[in-house]
């Protein structure tokens, strides 16, 4: 294994991997410790939707937070592709939250009444909305059109967030950390299989692993995984020229790479034994899941009744009592850090939570985002499971 490191990063998935690259690039020398291999857990699987319009973002902080994170992306996808060579499938486009139903309009416009003070938004009605997309259903009664959303391939991102880490001279090891070590109140690094490695500070980014560590310190780390299915598809036609979502429908995503992405499950609609049936269950993709998530890209697009269904894809988002990520240090405890429960937003908010998290450790403070303390550890003063079933509705997809 290398040399001791000043960070150690448990968990490469997006959120392990953003710490590892924004501490890299200031000069830290991190090493990132991964128990199956980079991308295996919920990152590989997002669709890689990047849009301020939905349920997940409240007023206020989060909406900020969302906000911060989306424009790392204005410089970091090309700095990613330009470190490392691997193409993210990016993509900017307009996009359409679509209403089906009176329901579902009202849900989009009770938040259109706070979004569009932030951002570019607009109502349109269901023959505006087929003017834009001719294949889209007569059942779309209306959308919120926004000017820009970003959409991108996750898994891709992944490797390059921890390549790209890697080439600034981070190192990144398989192993699974099974311990933390400490010395008095302050933690010196931690044990893995094959022995022990010591560092200044640990980051916690295990994602809906990161609940094992809460033992060791006494401190809640509460997170469960939240299952989430989604589909690939080919169709005969053109690519959408807009990257569509529903509140109860979800989304329907033409990628780079010429597959329509649709899905996904998971959300205010389903109960609590579809979304958490254990660590088996949540990687296993269901058939009741896809023939869902066909029917309900049918209602939207009919034109995918003859769709080839190219992939099927299921994993575990790290969902927190009140879905918010929980970003930064534990008390109690020096030189430990938490960044996990980014619930459904985990590939948009990955980047700001690696700049926070280089922050607190460079800085001591975090200073890139107002109101930090709204995303800390101890806001959680009472959880059990009864919190994670609220939280899980209040989520779309
Ligand atoms: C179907 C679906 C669609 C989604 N769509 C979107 C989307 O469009 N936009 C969006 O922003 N988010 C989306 N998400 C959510 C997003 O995927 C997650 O929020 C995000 O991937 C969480 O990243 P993470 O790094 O915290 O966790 P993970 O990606 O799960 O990574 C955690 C890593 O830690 C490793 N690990 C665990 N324990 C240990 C240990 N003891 N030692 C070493 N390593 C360990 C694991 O092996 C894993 O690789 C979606 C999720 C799903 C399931």
């Amino acid at each position: 294994m290398p040399s001791n490191p000043d960070v150690i990063v448990v968990g490469a998935g997006v959120v392990g991997c953003s710490v590892g690259y924004y501490l890299a690039r200031r000069g830290v020398k991190v090493m990132l410790l991964e128990k199956e291999a980079m991308g295996s857990g919920a990152s590989a699987h997002a669709t890689g939707f990047l849009s301020l319009l939905g349920a997940e973002f409240s007023p206020g902080p989060s909406f900020e937070m969302g906000i911060a994170s989306y424009k790392e992306f204005d410089h970091l996808a090309d700095d990613l592709e330009q470190l490392t060579g691997i193409d993210l499938l990016f993509q900017r486009r307009p996009s359409l939250r679509l209403a089906l139903s009176d329901d579902e309009a009202d849900l989009i416009q009770d938040m259109m009444v706070w979004q569009q003070e932030k951002i570019n938004m607009h109502w349109i009605d269901g023959d505006e909305v087929r003017k834009i997309e001719p294949r889209l259903s007569q059942s779309v009664i209306g959308a919120v059109y926004e000017d820009e959303s970003i959409q991108l391939d996750s898994y891709r991102l992944n490797l390059a967030l921890g390549q790209g880490a890697e080439s600034l001279g981070a190192s990144l090891v398989q192993r699974e950390v099974v311990g933390l070590i400490s010395d008095g109140n302050r933690i010196t690094g931690v044990s893995t299989r094959s022995g022990d490695v010591y560092s200044d500070s640990v980051i916690i980014a295990a994602g809906t692993w990161s609940r094992v560590f809460s033992s060791f310190l006494s401190f809640p780390i509460p997170v469960i995984p939240m299952k989430g299915e989604r589909l690939q598809l080919r169709f005969d036609g053109d690519p959408l020229e807009v990257l569509i979502s529903s509140p109860k429908r979800g989304h329907m995503i033409s990628r780079m790479d010429g597959l329509l992405s649709v899905g996904s499950t998971g959300g205010r609609d389903y109960d609590e034994r579809e979304l958490f049936g254990g660590e088996e269950f949540d990687r296993k993709p269901s058939q009741s899941a896809r023939l869902e998530l066909l029917q309900r890209a049918i209602d939207v697009f009919p034109g995918l009744e003859d769709a080839e269904l190219v992939d099927q894809l299921a994993g575990s988002r790290p969902l927190s009592p009140d879905t918010k990520p929980i970003i930064g240090p534990v008390p109690g405890w020096d030189g430990v850090f938490i960044a996990t429960g980014h619930t459904t937003k985990g590939i948009h908010l990955g980047p700001i939570t690696g700049r926070m998290i280089s922050e607190w450790y460079l800085d001591g403070k975090c200073d890139c985002i107002s109101n930090v303390d709204l995303f800390l550890p101890d806001r959680f003063s009472d959880t059990d499971l009864s919190s994670f079933y609220r939280a899980s509705k209040l989520v779309d997809e």
